[in-house]
Protein backbone atom coordinates (compact mmCIF):
# COMPACT_ATOMS: atom_id res chain seq x y z
CA UNK A 1 0.00 0.00 0.00
CA UNK A 2 1.61 3.04 -0.80
CA UNK A 3 1.39 6.79 0.53
CA UNK A 4 -0.59 9.44 -1.83
CA UNK A 5 0.86 12.90 -2.52
CA UNK A 6 -2.65 14.34 -3.60
CA UNK A 7 -2.69 17.77 -2.29
CA UNK A 8 -5.89 18.95 -0.43
CA UNK A 9 -6.66 15.64 1.42
CA UNK A 10 -6.00 16.12 4.76
CA UNK A 11 -3.38 13.66 5.36
CA UNK A 12 -1.31 13.63 8.56
CA UNK A 13 0.79 11.57 10.65
CA UNK A 14 -0.20 9.52 13.33
CA UNK A 15 0.83 10.24 16.79
CA UNK A 16 2.95 7.84 18.65
CA UNK A 17 4.01 4.20 18.98
CA UNK A 18 3.75 2.14 16.19
CA UNK A 19 2.60 5.50 13.95
CA UNK A 20 4.96 7.24 11.85
CA UNK A 21 6.54 10.89 13.03
CA UNK A 22 5.49 12.26 9.51
CA UNK A 23 4.24 11.27 6.49
CA UNK A 24 7.25 10.60 4.34
CA UNK A 25 7.62 6.95 6.23
CA UNK A 26 3.65 5.92 6.10
CA UNK A 27 1.67 3.81 4.39
CA UNK A 28 -1.78 4.78 3.45
CA UNK A 29 -4.09 1.48 3.73
CA UNK A 30 -7.19 3.45 3.05
CA UNK A 31 -7.71 6.60 0.62
CA UNK A 32 -11.30 8.21 0.58
CA UNK A 33 -11.79 10.96 -2.04
CA UNK A 34 -14.95 13.17 -2.10
CA UNK A 35 -16.85 10.10 -0.65
CA UNK A 36 -20.53 10.40 -1.22
CA UNK A 37 -23.38 7.54 0.14
CA UNK A 38 -27.09 8.86 -0.69
CA UNK A 39 -30.20 6.99 0.07
CA UNK A 40 -33.05 7.67 -2.56
CA UNK A 41 -36.85 7.12 -1.28
CA UNK A 42 -38.53 4.08 -2.41
CA UNK A 43 -42.26 3.96 -3.26
CA UNK A 44 -45.05 6.26 -4.94
CA UNK A 45 -44.13 9.25 -2.94
CA UNK A 46 -40.59 9.98 -3.07
CA UNK A 47 -38.68 12.84 -1.90
CA UNK A 48 -34.82 14.17 -1.77
CA UNK A 49 -32.37 11.56 -1.11
CA UNK A 50 -30.76 11.02 2.13
CA UNK A 51 -27.12 12.58 2.06
CA UNK A 52 -26.10 10.25 4.90
CA UNK A 53 -21.94 10.78 3.48
CA UNK A 54 -21.72 13.75 1.52
CA UNK A 55 -18.20 14.26 0.06
CA UNK A 56 -15.60 13.10 2.89
CA UNK A 57 -11.84 13.00 1.92
CA UNK A 58 -9.29 11.65 4.21
CA UNK A 59 -6.70 8.87 4.34
CA UNK A 60 -5.81 5.99 7.00
CA UNK A 61 -2.66 5.22 7.51
CA UNK A 62 -0.78 2.01 8.16
CA UNK A 63 -0.73 0.87 12.19
CA UNK A 64 -2.63 4.17 13.36
CA UNK A 65 -6.09 4.35 14.75
CA UNK A 66 -7.92 7.10 13.00
CA UNK A 67 -11.03 8.47 15.37
CA UNK A 68 -14.56 9.16 13.73
CA UNK A 69 -16.95 11.08 16.23
CA UNK A 70 -19.94 12.97 16.11
CA UNK A 71 -23.62 12.83 16.97
CA UNK A 72 -25.45 10.29 16.31
CA UNK A 73 -26.85 10.26 13.31
CA UNK A 74 -24.06 12.00 11.77
CA UNK A 75 -23.06 9.52 9.16
CA UNK A 76 -20.26 7.68 11.01
CA UNK A 77 -21.59 4.55 10.67
CA UNK A 78 -22.58 4.92 7.35
CA UNK A 79 -19.03 6.16 6.19
CA UNK A 80 -17.68 2.75 7.99
CA UNK A 81 -19.65 0.55 6.07
CA UNK A 82 -19.59 2.42 2.69
CA UNK A 83 -15.50 2.06 3.06
CA UNK A 84 -15.54 -1.30 3.82
CA UNK A 85 -17.70 -1.93 0.70
CA UNK A 86 -21.29 -2.82 2.54
CA UNK A 87 -22.71 -0.31 1.24
CA UNK A 88 -22.72 0.80 -2.37
CA UNK A 89 -21.15 4.41 -3.44
CA UNK A 90 -23.06 7.31 -4.58
CA UNK A 91 -19.98 9.29 -5.77
CA UNK A 92 -16.47 9.68 -5.16
CA UNK A 93 -13.75 6.77 -4.33
CA UNK A 94 -12.64 4.51 -1.62
CA UNK A 95 -9.54 2.86 -2.67
CA UNK A 96 -7.30 0.58 -0.34
CA UNK A 97 -3.96 -0.92 -2.13
CA UNK A 98 -4.68 0.62 -5.72
CA UNK A 99 -7.87 -0.70 -5.75
CA UNK A 100 -11.39 1.08 -6.30
CA UNK A 101 -13.16 -1.14 -3.28
CA UNK A 102 -16.57 0.20 -5.28
CA UNK A 103 -15.95 -1.61 -8.50
CA UNK A 104 -14.38 -4.92 -7.09
CA UNK A 105 -16.04 -8.13 -7.24
CA UNK A 106 -15.50 -12.06 -7.36
CA UNK A 107 -11.88 -12.59 -6.29
CA UNK A 108 -10.73 -8.75 -5.57
CA UNK A 109 -13.58 -8.95 -3.59
CA UNK A 110 -13.69 -11.65 -1.54
CA UNK A 111 -9.86 -10.28 -0.90
CA UNK A 112 -10.51 -6.95 0.23
CA UNK A 113 -13.30 -8.97 2.41
CA UNK A 114 -10.78 -10.86 3.52
CA UNK A 115 -8.08 -7.57 4.59
CA UNK A 116 -11.06 -5.04 6.07
CA UNK A 117 -13.32 -6.07 8.96
CA UNK A 118 -15.82 -4.70 11.23
CA UNK A 119 -16.53 -5.21 15.00
CA UNK A 120 -20.00 -3.86 16.04
CA UNK A 121 -21.74 -1.74 18.54
CA UNK A 122 -23.77 -4.58 19.79
CA UNK A 123 -22.42 -7.75 20.60
CA UNK A 124 -25.75 -9.27 21.51
CA UNK A 125 -27.44 -8.97 17.89
CA UNK A 126 -24.27 -9.28 16.01
CA UNK A 127 -23.72 -12.81 17.09
CA UNK A 128 -25.79 -15.63 16.68
CA UNK A 129 -26.85 -17.02 19.44
CA UNK A 130 -28.04 -20.75 17.93
CA UNK A 131 -23.84 -20.58 16.90
CA UNK A 132 -21.16 -21.91 19.69
CA UNK A 133 -18.25 -19.44 19.78
CA UNK A 134 -16.39 -21.77 18.23
CA UNK A 135 -18.66 -22.00 14.91
CA UNK A 136 -19.06 -17.87 15.05
CA UNK A 137 -15.17 -17.55 14.76
CA UNK A 138 -14.84 -20.34 12.61
CA UNK A 139 -17.49 -19.48 10.09
CA UNK A 140 -15.59 -16.68 8.53
CA UNK A 141 -12.78 -19.20 8.16
CA UNK A 142 -15.36 -21.53 6.30
CA UNK A 143 -16.85 -18.73 4.04
CA UNK A 144 -13.60 -18.17 2.44
CA UNK A 145 -12.52 -21.80 2.46
CA UNK A 146 -9.19 -21.01 4.78
CA UNK A 147 -7.11 -23.90 5.27
CA UNK A 148 -8.28 -27.39 6.21
CA UNK A 149 -10.55 -28.27 9.24
CA UNK A 150 -7.88 -28.74 11.65
CA UNK A 151 -6.24 -25.47 10.93
CA UNK A 152 -9.36 -23.89 10.91
CA UNK A 153 -9.78 -25.38 14.73
CA UNK A 154 -6.08 -24.75 15.87
CA UNK A 155 -6.35 -21.05 14.43
CA UNK A 156 -9.48 -20.39 16.52
CA UNK A 157 -8.37 -21.68 19.80
CA UNK A 158 -5.85 -19.43 19.06
CA UNK A 159 -8.00 -16.68 18.73
CA UNK A 160 -9.96 -17.66 21.94
CA UNK A 161 -6.94 -17.21 23.86
CA UNK A 162 -5.54 -14.23 21.61
CA UNK A 163 -8.63 -12.34 23.10
CA UNK A 164 -8.60 -13.32 26.49
CA UNK A 165 -11.36 -16.34 26.55
CA UNK A 166 -10.41 -19.75 27.47
CA UNK A 167 -10.81 -22.85 25.53
CA UNK A 168 -13.52 -24.25 27.57
CA UNK A 169 -15.79 -21.09 25.46
CA UNK A 170 -15.06 -22.68 22.26
CA UNK A 171 -18.30 -25.06 23.12
CA UNK A 172 -20.34 -22.15 24.58
CA UNK A 173 -23.24 -20.04 23.09
CA UNK A 174 -23.03 -16.08 23.19
CA UNK A 175 -26.14 -16.25 25.94
CA UNK A 176 -23.77 -17.54 28.14
CA UNK A 177 -21.13 -14.78 28.38
CA UNK A 178 -20.77 -11.14 29.93
CA UNK A 179 -21.24 -8.13 27.53
CA UNK A 180 -17.56 -7.89 27.61
CA UNK A 181 -16.81 -11.56 26.56
CA UNK A 182 -19.19 -11.56 23.79
CA UNK A 183 -17.31 -8.58 22.52
CA UNK A 184 -14.12 -10.83 22.86
CA UNK A 185 -15.74 -13.10 20.46
CA UNK A 186 -16.62 -10.20 18.46
CA UNK A 187 -12.98 -8.93 17.98
CA UNK A 188 -11.58 -12.88 17.22
CA UNK A 189 -13.84 -13.27 14.68
CA UNK A 190 -12.99 -10.07 12.78
CA UNK A 191 -9.32 -11.29 13.31
CA UNK A 192 -9.85 -14.70 12.03
CA UNK A 193 -9.14 -13.85 8.26
CA UNK A 194 -5.50 -11.65 9.52
CA UNK A 195 -7.06 -8.03 8.19
CA UNK A 196 -5.08 -5.59 8.18
CA UNK A 197 -8.01 -2.31 8.44
CA UNK A 198 -10.71 -3.03 11.08
CA UNK A 199 -13.70 -0.41 11.51
CA UNK A 200 -14.76 -0.88 14.92
CA UNK A 201 -18.50 0.54 14.86
CA UNK A 202 -18.62 2.16 18.87
CA UNK A 203 -17.40 -1.34 19.92
CA UNK A 204 -17.66 -0.28 23.84
CA UNK A 205 -20.55 2.14 23.96
CA UNK A 206 -22.65 -0.82 25.05
CA UNK A 207 -20.45 -2.22 27.88
CA UNK A 208 -19.76 -0.81 31.27
CA UNK A 209 -16.77 1.34 31.90
CA UNK A 210 -14.50 -1.25 33.40
CA UNK A 211 -15.21 -3.26 30.67
CA UNK A 212 -14.49 -0.64 28.32
CA UNK A 213 -11.16 0.03 29.33
CA UNK A 214 -10.31 -3.56 29.32
CA UNK A 215 -11.61 -3.90 25.75
CA UNK A 216 -9.64 -1.09 24.86
CA UNK A 217 -6.72 -2.29 26.20
CA UNK A 218 -7.25 -5.30 24.10
CA UNK A 219 -7.92 -3.95 20.99
CA UNK A 220 -4.55 -1.39 21.66
CA UNK A 221 -2.58 -4.58 22.13
CA UNK A 222 -3.56 -6.50 19.01
CA UNK A 223 -2.76 -3.73 16.80
CA UNK A 224 0.71 -3.17 18.64
CA UNK A 225 1.36 -7.30 18.37
CA UNK A 226 -0.62 -7.48 14.45
CA UNK A 227 0.14 -4.15 13.15
CA UNK A 228 -3.59 -3.58 13.07
CA UNK A 229 -4.97 -0.49 11.18
CA UNK A 230 -8.04 1.03 13.60
CA UNK A 231 -10.86 3.49 11.77
CA UNK A 232 -12.55 3.69 15.45
CA UNK A 233 -16.40 5.09 15.05
CA UNK A 234 -17.48 6.60 18.45
CA UNK A 235 -19.85 9.13 19.98
CA UNK A 236 -18.06 8.98 23.26
CA UNK A 237 -15.30 11.65 22.89
CA UNK A 238 -13.63 11.00 25.81
CA UNK A 239 -12.60 7.01 25.04
CA UNK A 240 -11.69 8.49 21.29
CA UNK A 241 -8.88 10.55 22.87
CA UNK A 242 -7.48 7.57 24.97
CA UNK A 243 -7.11 5.13 21.76
CA UNK A 244 -6.94 8.09 18.49
CA UNK A 245 -3.88 8.42 17.19
CA UNK A 246 -6.09 11.35 14.94
CA UNK A 247 -9.51 12.18 15.48
CA UNK A 248 -11.93 13.52 12.48
CA UNK A 249 -14.91 15.02 13.56
CA UNK A 250 -18.07 14.54 11.75
CA UNK A 251 -21.22 16.33 10.92
CA UNK A 252 -24.21 15.98 8.89
CA UNK A 253 -22.28 13.59 6.64
CA UNK A 254 -18.89 15.71 6.56
CA UNK A 255 -15.35 15.64 8.29
CA UNK A 256 -15.42 19.22 9.79
CA UNK A 257 -12.45 18.89 11.31
CA UNK A 258 -9.10 16.62 10.98
CA UNK A 259 -6.07 16.52 12.87
CA UNK A 260 -4.08 14.57 15.86
CA UNK A 261 -6.11 14.05 18.42
CA UNK A 262 -3.92 15.85 20.94
CA UNK A 263 -4.17 19.39 19.08
CA UNK A 264 -7.50 19.16 18.10
CA UNK A 265 -8.30 18.37 21.75
CA UNK A 266 -5.96 21.15 23.06
CA UNK A 267 -7.03 23.97 20.62
CA UNK A 268 -10.29 22.65 18.57
CA UNK A 269 -10.32 24.84 15.67
CA UNK A 270 -13.63 24.27 14.06
CA UNK A 271 -16.76 25.97 16.08
CA UNK A 272 -18.58 22.37 15.99
CA UNK A 273 -15.48 20.98 17.67
CA UNK A 274 -15.70 23.72 19.93
CA UNK A 275 -18.80 23.23 20.82
CA UNK A 276 -18.45 19.11 21.28
CA UNK A 277 -15.33 19.21 23.67
CA UNK A 278 -16.66 21.83 25.61
CA UNK A 279 -20.01 19.70 26.62
CA UNK A 280 -18.29 16.95 27.98
CA UNK A 281 -18.43 17.14 32.19
CA UNK A 282 -15.28 17.34 33.84
CA UNK A 283 -13.77 18.45 30.16
CA UNK A 284 -10.56 15.96 28.59
CA UNK A 285 -10.68 18.83 26.23
CA UNK A 286 -7.23 20.96 27.60
CA UNK A 287 -9.57 24.39 27.18
CA UNK A 288 -11.43 25.88 30.18
CA UNK A 289 -14.12 27.51 27.91
CA UNK A 290 -17.68 27.32 29.60
CA UNK A 291 -19.91 25.35 27.80
CA UNK A 292 -20.75 25.81 24.27
CA UNK A 293 -25.02 25.09 23.74
CA UNK A 294 -26.17 24.39 20.24
CA UNK A 295 -29.57 25.26 19.23
CA UNK A 296 -31.83 22.87 18.85
CA UNK A 297 -30.80 19.47 16.59
CA UNK A 298 -28.76 18.87 13.27
CA UNK A 299 -30.96 19.63 9.98
CA UNK A 300 -32.09 16.60 8.25
CA UNK A 301 -29.74 15.00 6.16
CA UNK A 302 -32.44 14.81 3.86
CA UNK A 303 -32.78 18.99 3.18
CA UNK A 304 -28.94 20.03 3.88
CA UNK A 305 -28.66 23.86 4.52
CA UNK A 306 -26.91 25.93 1.52
CA UNK A 307 -23.57 26.56 2.20
CA UNK A 308 -21.79 24.82 5.70
CA UNK A 309 -23.45 22.18 6.87
CA UNK A 310 -23.37 23.51 10.32
CA UNK A 311 -24.17 27.29 9.44
CA UNK A 312 -28.41 26.65 11.01
CA UNK A 313 -26.12 26.09 14.58
CA UNK A 314 -22.76 27.78 14.69
CA UNK A 315 -22.19 30.01 17.51
CA UNK A 316 -19.44 31.48 15.20
CA UNK A 317 -21.57 32.44 12.27
CA UNK A 318 -20.33 35.33 9.87
CA UNK A 319 -22.61 38.26 10.59
CA UNK A 320 -23.76 40.34 7.35
CA UNK A 321 -21.42 44.01 7.92
CA UNK A 322 -24.90 45.65 8.11
CA UNK A 323 -26.22 44.13 10.58
CA UNK A 324 -23.04 43.94 12.54
CA UNK A 325 -24.16 45.89 15.03
CA UNK A 326 -27.66 43.99 16.14
CA UNK A 327 -27.62 43.21 19.80
CA UNK A 328 -26.89 39.29 20.52
CA UNK A 329 -30.24 38.96 22.15
CA UNK A 330 -31.61 40.29 18.62
CA UNK A 331 -29.22 37.65 16.53
CA UNK A 332 -30.82 34.78 18.98
CA UNK A 333 -34.34 36.03 18.21
CA UNK A 334 -33.00 36.29 14.44
CA UNK A 335 -31.53 32.80 14.52
CA UNK A 336 -34.72 30.83 16.29
CA UNK A 337 -37.03 32.69 14.02
CA UNK A 338 -35.23 31.10 11.07
CA UNK A 339 -35.22 27.51 12.95
CA UNK A 340 -38.57 27.53 13.17
CA UNK A 341 -39.32 28.69 10.23
CA UNK A 342 -37.02 25.61 8.86
CA UNK A 343 -38.59 23.47 11.02
CA UNK A 344 -42.29 24.38 9.40
CA UNK A 345 -40.84 24.44 5.75
CA UNK A 346 -40.58 20.82 5.99
CA UNK A 347 -37.34 20.50 5.82
CA UNK A 348 -36.63 17.00 7.23
CA UNK A 349 -40.51 15.92 7.56
CA UNK A 350 -41.84 12.39 6.86
CA UNK A 351 -44.00 10.53 4.82
CA UNK A 352 -46.91 11.49 6.61
CA UNK A 353 -46.00 15.14 6.26
CA UNK A 354 -45.27 15.35 2.45
CA UNK A 355 -48.29 13.49 1.70
CA UNK A 356 -50.48 16.16 3.44
CA UNK A 357 -48.08 18.80 1.62
CA UNK A 358 -48.18 17.07 -1.65
CA UNK A 359 -52.09 17.56 -0.98
CA UNK A 360 -52.07 21.42 -0.47
CA UNK A 361 -53.02 19.97 3.53
CA UNK A 362 -51.52 22.19 6.10
CA UNK A 363 -48.92 20.96 8.39
CA UNK A 364 -47.91 24.37 9.94
CA UNK A 365 -47.40 24.49 13.86
CA UNK A 366 -49.46 26.99 15.37
CA UNK A 367 -49.52 30.80 14.50
CA UNK A 368 -46.88 32.77 13.29
CA UNK A 369 -47.50 36.18 15.09
CA UNK A 370 -47.90 34.64 18.57
CA UNK A 371 -44.19 32.16 17.82
CA UNK A 372 -42.83 35.77 16.77
CA UNK A 373 -44.31 37.79 19.61
CA UNK A 374 -42.74 34.86 22.43
CA UNK A 375 -39.36 35.52 20.49
CA UNK A 376 -38.77 38.77 20.08
CA UNK A 377 -40.24 40.06 23.19
CA UNK A 378 -38.24 43.05 24.73
CA UNK A 379 -36.16 42.53 21.17
CA UNK A 380 -35.67 45.95 19.69
CA UNK A 381 -34.75 45.82 15.99
CA UNK A 382 -33.63 48.11 13.78
CA UNK A 383 -35.99 49.71 10.93
CA UNK A 384 -33.88 47.88 7.67
CA UNK A 385 -33.90 44.29 10.38
CA UNK A 386 -37.87 44.99 11.04
CA UNK A 387 -38.83 45.17 7.57
CA UNK A 388 -36.70 42.24 6.48
CA UNK A 389 -38.79 40.48 9.03
CA UNK A 390 -41.83 41.74 7.90
CA UNK A 391 -41.55 40.68 4.53
CA UNK A 392 -40.51 37.09 5.80
CA UNK A 393 -43.59 37.12 8.05
CA UNK A 394 -45.80 37.75 5.19
CA UNK A 395 -44.74 34.45 3.28
CA UNK A 396 -45.31 32.35 6.48
CA UNK A 397 -48.92 33.66 7.16
CA UNK A 398 -49.45 32.79 3.74
CA UNK A 399 -47.99 29.13 4.43
CA UNK A 400 -45.17 29.71 2.52
CA UNK A 401 -42.66 29.00 5.00
CA UNK A 402 -40.06 28.17 2.52
CA UNK A 403 -40.14 31.47 0.74
CA UNK A 404 -39.97 33.35 4.67
CA UNK A 405 -36.66 31.06 5.32
CA UNK A 406 -35.12 32.37 1.76
CA UNK A 407 -36.33 35.59 2.75
CA UNK A 408 -34.40 35.88 5.96
CA UNK A 409 -31.78 34.09 4.80
CA UNK A 410 -30.62 36.62 1.60
CA UNK A 411 -31.40 39.39 4.29
CA UNK A 412 -29.40 38.03 7.34
CA UNK A 413 -27.28 35.67 5.14
CA UNK A 414 -23.60 35.86 4.87
CA UNK A 415 -20.68 33.62 3.52
CA UNK A 416 -21.63 31.28 5.48
CA UNK A 417 -24.89 30.43 3.81
CA UNK A 418 -23.57 31.13 0.08
CA UNK A 419 -19.92 28.49 0.49
CA UNK A 420 -19.62 25.45 1.67
CA UNK A 421 -15.75 25.71 3.50
CA UNK A 422 -12.47 23.95 1.83
CA UNK A 423 -10.64 22.34 4.40
CA UNK A 424 -8.15 25.22 5.71
CA UNK A 425 -4.72 23.99 7.02
CA UNK A 426 -5.10 25.48 10.37
CA UNK A 427 -1.83 24.27 12.37
CA UNK A 428 2.27 22.88 11.64
CA UNK A 429 1.12 19.67 11.88
CA UNK A 430 -1.89 19.44 9.09
CA UNK A 431 -4.84 19.76 11.00
CA UNK A 432 -7.35 21.25 8.66
CA UNK A 433 -10.89 22.89 9.70
CA UNK A 434 -13.82 23.39 7.13
CA UNK A 435 -14.57 26.59 8.65
CA UNK A 436 -14.68 30.28 6.47
CA UNK A 437 -13.28 31.65 9.58
CA UNK A 438 -10.00 30.54 8.78
CA UNK A 439 -9.46 32.34 5.74
CA UNK A 440 -8.06 36.16 5.97
CA UNK A 441 -10.18 38.87 7.07
CA UNK A 442 -12.35 36.72 9.87
CA UNK A 443 -11.74 36.51 13.70
CA UNK A 444 -10.83 32.85 14.67
CA UNK A 445 -14.05 30.33 15.45
CA UNK A 446 -12.24 30.17 18.84
CA UNK A 447 -12.07 34.29 19.16
CA UNK A 448 -15.53 34.50 17.90
CA UNK A 449 -17.31 31.64 20.19
CA UNK A 450 -15.41 33.40 23.33
CA UNK A 451 -16.71 36.63 22.54
CA UNK A 452 -20.41 35.98 22.00
CA UNK A 453 -20.14 33.40 25.00
CA UNK A 454 -19.29 36.11 27.25
CA UNK A 455 -21.53 38.92 25.84
CA UNK A 456 -24.35 39.53 28.18
CA UNK A 457 -27.80 38.78 26.32
CA UNK A 458 -29.88 41.97 25.94
S1 LIG B 1 -18.30 28.57 7.84
FE1 LIG B 1 -17.50 28.50 9.93
S2 LIG B 1 -18.40 30.30 10.92
FE2 LIG B 1 -19.58 29.91 9.07
S3 LIG B 1 -21.30 28.63 9.76
FE3 LIG B 1 -19.67 27.27 9.02
S4 LIG B 1 -18.52 26.73 10.81
FE4 LIG B 1 -19.72 28.53 11.32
Amino acid sequence: MSRSDEPGTNEEPGRSGANPASTDDVETVVEVRDLKKHYEDEGFLTGDPVRAVDGVSFDVYEGETLGLVGESGCGKTTLGRTILGLESVTAGSVSADGRDVASLSGTELREWQRDAQMVFQDPDSSLNDRMTVGEIIREPLDAHDWRGRPERRERVFDLIERVGLNEEHYYRYPHQFSGGQRQRVGIARALALEPEFIVLDEPVSALDVSVQARIINLLEELQEELGLTYLFIAHDLSVVRHIADRVAVMYLGNVVELGRTEEVYADPAHPYTISLLSAIPGSIAETDRERVVLRGAPPSPRDPPRGCPFVTRCPAKVRPDEFADLPEGTWNALDALHSVLRERSGSGTGLTERLKRSLGLSVGDGDIDEIVDDLFAGVTLTDDADAAVEDALEFAREGEDAEAVAALRDTFGSVCNREHPHPHVVDDSGRTSRCVRHEEGYDSPAEVVDRRLSRPRD
